[in-house]
């Protein structure tokens, strides 16, 4: 038999080449690597309480953060919330020219509005004048939820030929003002729609896509639905930025959404947990320990591979590749392994406090300084 060859160094796919776009100083599309995407679930009237979740979600390692924007009062605040951090906020507006044109006055680095929705041509020319005028991209967001009439009529659901075709109209209405700074989202609950949907944009023009599955759900069903759309497209090539809608924190949206990528090899930095599922072989509570090193290292910029193992026999081997792990064993002990080579044994209580100073000293070492680390 002849060999198999060698697939571990090929990309899943090539990436699709889009137009690429600058929201303030973070970029899209062309080259620029996969970002993250949240939205505030604050009031925006509520100025401060919008301006600590923005600092929360950047904190988390969120690259760019929307807001509502509903009202004049809501507009009010953007310029301040702008300001107050340092990831681009993106203003979402629906059907309001006038808030849109107040949100590109204000400062924010996107916006995010529907020129088939905002009362004709001559608005949308005012609006994609404003945006040129400050270099300020645009995004279409095509809903499955909330297309045309005329379209849901022809195509009798919201079908993914009907979504893009939704988008192309908008996206004319800004080419015919020689405005091209544009990113475009077509997101559907159903996730096999979702994915048909940017497939066919992807085919159909080479703006950076947005992706999304819209209402996607709690923190798990929403995770994993996210996981499965998102991660198709990605895998596939498809998607300059991601949002992970779920009906939770929206600091969870990041992390979900930084997970996702980093699972791809689109997104470095910070721990990467291989765990065992555990087994009959296990001693401990596995699960609980588990949840304890994953919060006392979430905040580690560096990346490192951590593993945490239920046996002693199978664990190092079966964690290879981890930088750092524990493995738990029989009358209370276990080992600590650095890529699956055993280092010292220790008492089973002390593992955890082991493979945290382990993984600190591993991060300042690479990093040269010293790493957040929880207590
Ligand atoms: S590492 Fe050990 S305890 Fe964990 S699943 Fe494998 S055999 Fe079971």
């Amino acid at each position: 038999m002849s060999g198999v060859g060698s697939e571990s160094s090929k990309p899943l796919s090539e990436r699709r080449a889009s137009r690429p776009i600058r929201l303030g100083k973070l970029a899209v599309g062309g080259d620029a690597p996969v970002s993250v995407q949240s939205m505030a679930t604050t009031d925006t009237r509520d100025r401060q309480a919008t301006i600590d979740q923005c600092r929360m979600l950047q904190a988390a390692g969120c690259d760019a953060v929307r807001v509502a924007v509903p009202d004049d009062d809501a507009a009010d605040n953007l310029g301040a919330i702008a300001k107050a951090v340092t990831i681009p906020v993106i203003a979402d507006i629906h059907f309001n020219y006038h808030l849109a044109l107040r949100a590109i006055e204000a400062g924010v680095a996107g916006v995010r509005v529907n020129p088939g929705n905002i009362g004709g041509q001559k608005r949308v020319r005012e609006v994609a004048r404003a945006a040129k005028e400050r270099g300020i991209p645009i995004r279409i967001g095509v809903n499955g939820g909330s297309l045309e009439k005329e379209l849901l009529e022809r195509y009798g659901y919201p079908a993914p030929e009907a979504m893009v075709e939704s988008a192309v109209r908008h996206i004319r209405m800004l080419e015919d003002e020689d405005f091209f700074d544009i990113k475009v989202s077509l997101k559907a609950s159903d996730v096999p729609t979702m994915v048909r949907a940017y497939r066919l944009a992807a085919k159909t023009f080479d703006y950076a896509l947005h992706l999304g599955v819209t209402e996607a759900g709690t923190l798990l069903q929403g995770s994993v639905k996210s996981a499965v759309g998102i991660g198709m497209l990605l895998a596939e090539g498809i998607g300059d930025t991601i949002r992970v809608s779920l009906t939770a924190d929206p600091v969870e949206e990041v992390k979900v959404g930084i997970h996702l990528l980093k699972s791809l090899g689109l997104r470095d930095g910070g721990m990467t947990l291989v765990s065992c599922p555990t087994c009959g072989r296990c001693s401990v509570d596995m699960i609980t320990a588990t949840q304890r090193i994953e919060k006392a290292l979430e905040n580690v910029s560096e990346e490192v591979h951590v593993a945490v193992m239920g046996c002693e026999v199978n664990g190092p081997g079966e964690a290879r590749e981890a930088d750092v792990g524990i493995a738990y064993g029989h009358n209370n002990v276990g080992l600590l392994f650095k890529k699956g080579k055993v280092v010292r044994r220790f008492a089973a209580d002390e593992l955890e406090e082991a493979l945290v100073a382990e993984v600190r000293s591993i991060v300042e070492e690479r990093s040269g300084k010293l790493p957040i680390v929880n207590q």
